[in-house]
């Protein structure tokens, strides 16, 4: 196997490379990615392509658009790392929606690794620090892929895929993320006209964010093309459409003539979104999204490490408290951004530095704990082959004691994927769907009856009164009635 030099491969390299990953652990990360995927962000598992009747793109378009509703729960191994176990798609489906990306987006797929192995505490640290590719290999083959065979041919073999990578790319690049603040515009721009409406250059570094509604549900074409021609003086750095749309107004090099106040638009990048001409001023959720993807690219970009809504206009017009996003009503008599996006500002926020992830100056040591993916224990799961053996231990090492058989089984302790029979014969793995399935917290202990609760505290005050029990009773049944 050949490294090919597909921007795709050189993408992924960079992208762990400026994480901080070591050359050794970035090739070996990739090699185990390729054995998965052949570094294919949409890859669906050949036999469920097979048996859902599904290209790689078919499934990934119908996922996108809602028509296919399995993909958590149907076990079909997709993406990069192929994620197969329904928690980890789970929260991988989560994480594109928020960020309003396909599922077989490369850059959300290598984003969400990146949050899901600083879970993986171990392998994280060894991808920092890795010298060579077979020990970073090992460990993301055995501790993070974890598929059905780990021998030492597959071993070999992965660390030989990623041996090539390293060789293609380890004395081309390398170098950590510099924290330089650059002007350059987002990549994300499908549209540019540069209007005259401007002020050039800006005179403060890019530190806020000020978002609009242009009041027309417009595209980002209409957008710019009307502050480009337009006599009236204003402007915007971008204009995000009704559809999606993003377009270039004014160079982020520039200062917009957008929120009546030349202070906040000398430091801010403003955003007009195409919105309806009524009070909400709703959005669509294509503008939406794309907005929060534009938001966060402006951020990474501007060295903006994280987001600050408040709700309180002293705040935010004094960037007190590092607030670091403004409105236009704040500077004028208006009621822009309008309720609806004005009410979404703290959830943008919460978006966008989701995007961000944690500030670089967060050690990995404090790193989650791994997501466990199982229900708070005790929970059931049902074993459907008939051969699942129990272990000694919670791991392949351990001696194999015999097996569940089919059925219910009652799960009291994890570790490592593998679940405690609470009947105390052993351990069975619990991640291979094709084993098991999950099914959720066990019953609790009944409710005690509450007659008996009733009848304990009268029996209580009995006892305590010193008098003849069968003379309180006797008495209690005639009050009753039921003597
Ligand atoms: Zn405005």
């Amino acid at each position: 196997m050949k490294a090919t030099g597909s921007s795709t491969e050189r993408t992924i390299w960079n992208y762990f490379c400026c994480k901080g990953f070591s050359p050794a652990g970035v090739a070996g990360l990739m090699g185990n990615l390729y054995a998965e995927s052949g570094l294919n962000p949409i890859n669906l598992q050949n036999t469920y392509e097979k048996r859902l009747g599904l290209t790689d793109a078919e499934y990934t378009a119908a996922v996108d658009s809602g028509s296919y509703s399995n993909f958590v729960r149907d076990s079909a191994g997709y993406g990069l790392a192929q994620w197969t176990y329904w928690s980890r798609k789970e929260a991988m489906l989560n994480y594109a929606r928020k960020t309003g990306a396909s599922i077989g987006d490369l850059m959300m797929q290598l984003d969400f690794m990146f949050q899901e192995l600083k879970g993986y505490v171990a392998v994280f640290q060894v991808l920092r620090t890795a010298r060579t590719v077979k020990e970073a290999s090992d460990i993301v083959l055995t501790k993070y892929e974890r598929p059905a065979n780990m021998s030492n041919a597959v071993k070999v073999k992965r660390a030989g895929f990623g041996q090539a990578y390293y060789d293609a790319y380890a004395n081309t690049t390398a170098t950590p993320e510099k924290e330089e603040i650059t002007m350059s515009n987002s990549p994300l721009v499908t549209y540019t006209n540069i209007t005259k409406n401007k002020t050039s250059p800006r005179n403060h570094a890019i530190d806020t964010i000020t978002i609009h509604c242009i009041v027309g549900q417009w595209t980002a074409k209409q957008g710019c093309d009307y502050f480009a021609t337009t006599d009236r003086e204003c402007s915007a750095n971008y204009v995000v459409g009704k559809d999606g749309s993003i377009g270039l107004s004014v160079d982020e090099a520039d200062r917009s003539w957008c929120t009546s106040s030349r202070e906040n638009d000398n430091r801010a990048i403003t955003i007009e979104v195409a919105s309806d001409t009524e009070h909400p001023y709703a959005v669509t959720d294509a503008a939406y999204a794309a907005l929060i993807k534009l938001v966060a690219d402006i951020c990474k970009r501007n060295g903006i490490k994280k987001l600050v809504w408040s709700t309180n206009k002293t705040d935010r017009v004094n960037h007190a408290n590092g607030c670091n996003m403004t409105v236009h009503r704040d500077y004028a008599n208006k009621a822009c951004p309008g309720q609806y996006l004005y009410d979404r500002h703290g959830a943008i926020a919460a978006a966008v530095n989701e995007i961000l992830g944690p500030g670089t100056t967060q050690a990995p040591e404090a790193a989650p704990e791994p997501v466990q993916g199982f229900p708070a224990t005790p929970f059931t799961v049902r074993v459907i082959i008939p051969d699942l053996n129990y272990r000694k231990g919670p791991g392949m090492s351990y001696a194999v004691r015999g097996q569940t058989g089919k059925g219910v089984f009652t799960i009291t302790e994890v570790q490592d994927g593998w679940g405690k029979l609470k009947s105390g014969a052993g351990w069975i793995y619990l991640e291979n769907p094709d084993y098991c399935t999950i099914q959720g917290v066990a019953a609790k202990p009944a409710e005690p009856d509450p007659a008996d609760v009733l009848a304990q505290e009268i029996a209580g005050k009995v006892k305590a009164s010193g008098l003849d029990p069968a003379d309180v009773l006797n008495r209690v049944e005639k009050i009753l009635g039921v003597a």
